[in-house]
């Protein structure tokens, strides 16, 4: 499953050999033949990516807009192309090199008013220096969704995937259902810090890895297999930290994972637990829905929220991040 980091390796790697060179582009499954054609002889000026998005620009505001999803793959070899062997959506190729593409969910054209839509719905992405990541702070402390479901929202963070949503909670010691206002600056800045070295490990060696050397049975030598994640698909296996269990939940439609122990459950005050029962409630049982609107519980006293979130902060930040 391509992260962002996997895709900025992608756009390095193809930029290296593609552009200034005049593409070739053919569809052998029939369903990007448009596309092919658009792009068919044009020269290539660069290749961005942007969180899970590659845009490779021609020029004259046309861009290829190519978005891998969860199962988009490209393989690449030399010159002369192959027979097409199965699925195959889309290739791109120069006299020396071709790249088949398979699995993507969009192959298509964009013009600077699509790019710009992009752009504006991309969250600020940490393999990109210049990104901020107080704006992404900004989005959790207005929400009440769960960490692990606003890090999985490319709006609020770009490039991030459903790996590093467990590795780098679990590094910071965040339960995934922890409301996102309830995490504290401190904490969302050591994770972004975190996210940082990661992805850029991510881009360089196009494999994640999260584990230190010295959290690995065999801390020497290349990472072996089982020894890349702290948690990420290691349910029921003892924590590389504390041998408590990983455990495993759905959560934005993904597994997410944690460890029992290190990572605490922090909720949201108990008016806000009552008041999602009654939400349930009421989306169960009909007529109770219209009392629930109509005793709908008052805003939080600024006071209360600011204990709330001090005694969430000193609960989070108290606890030691690991693996450093
Ligand atoms: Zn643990």
């Amino acid at each position: 499953m391509p992260e962002g980091p996997q895709v900025a390796r992608h756009a390095r790697m193809q930029g290296e050999r593609l552009i200034g060179r005049r593409l070739h582009a053919d569809s052998p499954n029939g369903r990007s033949d448009d596309v092919a054609v658009l792009v068919d002889g044009l020269e290539l000026v660069g290749i961005e990516a942007v969180g899970k998005h590659l845009l490779y620009d021609f020029g004259d505001e046309r861009w290829l807009h190519v978005h891998l999803g969860r199962f988009g793959k490209f393989v690449a070899g030399d010159m002369p192309l192959r027979e097409p062997q199965g699925v195959l959506r889309f290739r791109l190729f120069t006299d020396e090199v071709w790249y088949e593409l398979r699995g993507a969910i969009a192959v298509e054209m964009y013009d600077a008013e699509a790019r710009e839509r992009l752009m504006g719905r991309i969250g600020p992405n940490p393999l990109d220096p210049d990104a901020d990541p107080l704006a992404a702070y900004a989005k959790l402390a207005a929400s009440r969704a769960p960490i692990g479901t606003l890090m999985m929202d490319q709006s609020v963070i770009g490039g991030i995937g459903n790996i590093y949503r467990s590795e780098v909670l679990f590094l910071n010691r965040v339960h995934p259902r922890t409301p996102s206002h309830l995490v504290p600056k401190k904490t969302w800045l050591a994770m972004w810090r975190d996210l940082e070295r990661v992805m850029a490990d991510g881009a360089k060696i196009g494999k994640i890895v999260t584990t230190w050397p010295k959290d690995r049975e065999h801390p020497k030598g290349a990472v072996r297999a089982g020894e890349r994640f702290y948690v990420y698909h290691r349910t029921g296996l003892p924590c590389r930290h504390c041998g408590a269990l990983i455990v495993t939940a759905t959560l934005a439609n993904r597994s997410v994972f944690w460890c029992a122990d290190d990572q605490i459950e922090i909720r949201a005050d108990e008016r806000d637990v009552l008041k999602r029962l009654g939400a349930k409630t009421s989306v169960a049982k009909g007529p109770e829905r219209s009392r629930a609107t109509a005793t709908k519980a008052p805003t939080k006293p600024p006071a209360r929220k600011a204990a709330a979130r001090a005694s969430a902060a000193s609960r989070i930040s108290k606890r030691a991040p690991l693996g450093r």
